[in-house]
């Protein structure tokens, strides 16, 4: 074996070089699984509500249907899907975007308490038509810096799924704690814990892979994309956050997020 150079390689030199070209085609076959699955999923998440505007759409224009409320009723089902559609898109826009690493965080200090008041203010509607207690419980004056927006994407995504998968009654609560790390750096450590349904856990590995869920159908009735937890990892990733989920089935989950205090700069 020669080099481009024309300099003979050493044999462990070679050997070297051919397990690191090994690995790097493993990792191109990965990726492209991945890469078809996703489409795959996509596809066929997509299809669904697709088929369903058609199919009643067809029906209502075929003229078949006389009564009123029927008629109505597909009319629901058409309007229904068409916001899953929607949902889908955006859900698989804003994963793309992320992924592909489009999406620049613009930080500034965001105060929790004023941050967590909006929050339950926003999302209180839902939880109070399954009368679900719902509380936020913040150190005073914690600020912590990060991009607020994206701040409330996560918690926002992380709240609508505690109270959907939370039965009539239940609470949902937030908690935030400041921790010194070995480093010395600090953090801060949320927890977003429901008395809800639980995760199963052979499921709690996977939970934050695209389009896995737990339970399709309750997932597909109560509105969800199977993304959101996706977009939640990537983003607190993106803010050089950890998030991870401990659950009792029929007990409740909680998931627990360490936010570092202050964003570093990026170096150029
Ligand atoms: P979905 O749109 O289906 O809610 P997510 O990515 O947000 O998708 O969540 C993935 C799956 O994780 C859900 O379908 C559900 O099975 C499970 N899950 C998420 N949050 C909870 C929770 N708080 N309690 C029980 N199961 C949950």
């Amino acid at each position: 074996i020669v080099r481009l150079d024309g300099v003979p390689m050493q044999q462990d030199e070679s050997y070297r070089g051919m397990l690191f070209l090994l690995q790097e085609v493993t990792e191109i076959r990965r990726l492209e699984k991945m890469r078809s699955e996703f489409v795959a999923n996509v596809s066929h998440e997509l299809k669904t509500p697709v088929a369903a505007v058609k199919g009643f759409a067809e029906t209502l224009l075929g003229g078949g249907v006389t009564d009123e409320k029927t008629a109505r009723s597909f009319l629901q089902i058409i309007y229904d899907e068409n916001e899953r559609l929607n949902r889908l898109i955006g859900d698989i826009l804003e994963l793309s975007k992320i992924e592909s690493k489009r999406v620049a965080l613009e930080c500034s200090p965001v105060h929790l308490i004023e941050f967590f008041d909006s929050m339950l203010e926003t999302i209180s509607k839902v939880a109070e038509k399954k009368n679900i207690s719902l509380s936020a419980t913040v150190p005073a004056e914690l600020f912590i810096e990060g991009d607020e927006d994206k701040l409330r994407q996560i918690f926002l995504n992380l709240l609508s799924n505690a109270i959907n998968y939370t039965h009539e009654g239940g609470s949902v609560k937030v908690t935030a704690h400041n921790r010194l790390k070995p480093d010395g750096s600090e953090s801060v450590v949320f927890t977003v814990s429901d008395t809800g349904m639980g995760i199963p856990r052979k499921d709690l590995p996977r939970i934050f892979e695209r389009f896995y869920r737990v339970d399709k159908a309750r997932s597909r009735s109560s509105g969800g994309t199977g993304l959101g937890l996706s977009i939640v990892k990537h983003l607190v990733e993106l803010h050089r956050g950890s998030i991870s989920v401990e659950s009792d089935l029929g007990i409740g989950s909680s998931f627990i997020l360490e936010l570092p205090l202050l964003q570093e700069e990026e170096e150029s």
